[in-house]
């Protein structure tokens, strides 16, 4: 068996044969198969020991999604959330997958801030069209949970407020963008705008908040240490993650 009927095999336990996946797509919650080039399909679908400590889930629910620490994390707590099925946006989540995962964000945003205060949330959104076929651009659907505050009011975005995360799925389609910016200071509302066209753009911009303009790239500077803190944190709370991860 190669890795991708391995991966999909795990994936996909209660659905029908690969081969005609795509007639049976309608039905899946899981509706494509899953990448072995794609990070979080294979942090979704493997084990814990097959991956890297710092990959490992800090927070694992069902068919729903996972949450893992972020490489080039600027503070400690600092955690990626992500959806189990490969679609490029929260956005473009199916409507029947949107709800459960949006629960999931918030359990997620309530365990990070129980242990390390109010928390910016932000979507880099979908990579542009003609930008998904370049490496740097992760085109699975992930949302930055960073404790602390960063007044992203000084980017200038021309936002638009949405009020809540469900209100971001809700966007109709006419009315979305190919690309967009997504972010949730604390106490405050969904703010949603068009994307800037810049890799990394909200990491950027708290790079230079904290005074360290140039560590915003995370594959350049991946913050070992605060990574591993993070993973400490989570490792030494139980009752945080317990209650959402399942049997293995
Ligand atoms: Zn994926
Ligand atoms: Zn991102």
């Amino acid at each position: 068996m190669d890795d991708l009927s391995r991966t999909a095999t795990v994936l996909l336990p209660s659905v029908v044969v690969i081969g005609e996946r795509r007639a049976s797509k309608p039905m899946l919650l899981v509706p494509q198969i899953p990448r072995n080039d794609c990070l979080f399909c294979r942090v979704y679908a493997a084990d814990d020991q097959e991956l890297p400590w710092y990959d490992r889930p800090l927070i694992r629910q069902g068919e729903v999604g996972v949450a893992v620490c972020a490489v080039g994390a600027f503070v400690p707590g600092y955690v990626l959330i992500s959806p189990a099925q490969h679609e490029s946006s929260v956005q473009a989540l199916a409507t029947e997958a949107a709800p459960g995962f949006l629960t999931f964000v918030d359990h997620v945003v309530e365990a990070v801030e129980r242990m390390y205060g109010p928390s910016t949330l932000f979507e880099h959104g979908s990579c542009r069209a003609e930008e998904r076929r370049r490496s740097a651009c992760i085109t699975h659907s992930h949302l930055h949970v960073v404790p602390g505050a960063y007044s992203f009011n000084l980017l200038g975005l021309p936002v638009r407020s949405l009020g809540t995360l469900a209100d971001l799925v809700n966007v109709p389609s006419t009315e979305r963008a190919d690309g967009y910016l997504m972010y949730r200071e604390p106490g405050g509302l969904v703010q949603y705008a068009p994307d800037a066209g810049i890799s990394q753009y909200f990491r950027r911009h708290i790079a230079r908040m904290l005074g360290r303009p140039e560590d915003w790239d995370y594959a350049v500077f991946p913050q070992w240490e605060n990574v591993r803190a993070t993973l400490d944190s989570f490792r030494r709370s139980p009752a945080v993650t317990m209650p959402l991860t399942e049997p293995a």
